[in-house]
């Protein structure tokens, strides 16, 4: 058993580190108040391999692992939790379900330009009436020569207006439940796929978030993704994948506040001394350290056993539910030791506290972890 990374793995996270302080940290607050998607963010993290880590170079990718793969998004979450969303939906689910479940002409035509950052994934399983029980889904899909007919709506999708490549799921035999989901590739351009309303967020904001509509959207045969009646059992197994990215994005949006409030606690003085003096804000600062760590702990083993293709169904569950759970503890602390400054937006403790609620939240919630967790243990 091994704690640290390897010499290769701290270049990437350096060079993430690096171009997060440059390239997102300037405009992080501007992006949050305005609630700008900066497009052109993707040209360049795609010039450094992180639109597409976990594909193979074949694939345009950058051929790392799930471990690099969570050391990317916990550096991009410690400077802006929008931008990490964005990769992490972009990479681990859109670009991911292509890859794992693609045909071979599926995987040459959609992946490289996805792995370059020269389109834009986004993945439609979310509606309006079905969130956490997302084989409820109403969108259908009905078979017409030649293709696929389209009617419904996705909700809260990442990217659903910028989206160039969509991966979206629809029910194609109502009967079947979850076994008559399929899932489908769509461009952009589709006639029948219509953009819908952008969400005002709490967080994230950087980060598109948007509704979907699909009125009589053909889609061709070729685009099928996988097999016929399994886009759900698919969706799930994409997600085991995808909740290691959100308990990254936890750890490196608890970090980012973590060290915000170390710094304000030295500088800081009361009663004639740092903050920092006060066990009252050591012991804040201990806990958080901790909570920090043993959340990067799994979070890591969960993409060690990933990267070893083992299963992770309860292991991703749990980073997901630790992390997620102890970054919104971790942030709402950091406000508090940066008492009033930690409550206005000349410092980043409150966008921190505003950032982590959504990992509570995506990707299946904190509740729904806990079913996961609990069913795989019943199991044994
Ligand atoms: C910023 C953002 C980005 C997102 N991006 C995407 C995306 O790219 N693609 C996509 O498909 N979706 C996306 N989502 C949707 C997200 O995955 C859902 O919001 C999430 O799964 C919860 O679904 P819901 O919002 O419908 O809540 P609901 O399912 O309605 O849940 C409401 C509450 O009920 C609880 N609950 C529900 N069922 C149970 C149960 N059985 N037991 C106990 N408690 C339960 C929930 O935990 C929650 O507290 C995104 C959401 C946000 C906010």
């Amino acid at each position: 058993m091994d704690f640290e990374l390897t010499e290769e793995q701290q270049q990437v996270k350096r060079t993430v580190r690096q171009f997060a302080e440059a390239e997102l940290k300037p405009h992080a607050l501007e992006w949050d108040e305005a609630q700008h998607f900066p497009r052109e963010i993707f040209t360049k993290l795609g010039a450094l391999g992180l639109t597409g880590v976990i594909f193979p170079e074949e694939f345009g990718g950058a051929g790392m692992g799930y471990v690099e793969y969570a050391t990317v998004i916990e550096e991009l979450a410690r400077v802006d939790g929008g931008i990490a969303l964005s990769v992490a939906a972009h990479n681990s689910l859109c670009s991911n379900h292509i890859y794992q479940y693609g045909n071979p002409e599926q995987r040459k035509t959609f992946l490289p330009p996805l792995a370059r950052g020269e389109k834009i994934g986004a993945w439609g399983l979310t509606e309006p009436g079905s969130g956490s029980d997302a084989s409820a889904m109403t969108t259908t899909a009905v078979k017409r020569p030649g293709g696929w007919v389209l009617n419904g709506s996705k909700n809260f999708i990442t990217h659903g207006i910028s989206a160039e490549t969509s991966v979206v799921m629809a029910v194609t035999e109502r009967e079947m439940r979850s076994r008559g989901v399929t899932a489908f590739i769509i461009e952009r351009g589709t006639g029948g796929l219509i953009a819908g309303r952008k969400e005002n967020k709490l967080g994230v904001r950087a980060s598109e978030t948007a509704s979907m509509i699909f009125e009589d959207c053909f889609v061709p045969d070729e685009n099928l993704l996988g097999e016929r009646g399994r886009g759900f059992v698919n969706a799930m197994q994409i997600l085991d994948g995808g909740r290691i990215s959100i308990a990254a994005m936890a750890v490196g949006i608890a970090q980012g506040a973590f060290e915000t409030a170390l710094k304000y606690s030295k500088e800081r003085q009361q009663f004639g001394k740092p903050i920092s003096q006060f066990e009252a804000i050591q012991f804040k600062l201990a806990d958080m350290a901790t909570q920090i760590d043993a959340a990067r702990l799994l979070t890591l083993r969960a993409a060690s056993l990933k990267d070893r293709h083992s299963a992770t169904t309860r292991e991703s569950a749990m980073a997901k539910l630790y992390a997620s759970e102890i970054a919104v503890k971790v942030c709402e602390e950091a406000v508090q030791v940066l008492g009033g400054y930690g409550y206005i937006k000349d410092y980043p403790a409150e966008k921190y506290w505003r950032d982590s609620k959504l990992c509570t939240i995506g990707e299946g919630t904190s509740e729904v972890q806990r079913l996961v967790i609990a069913r795989q243990l019943l199991l044994q």
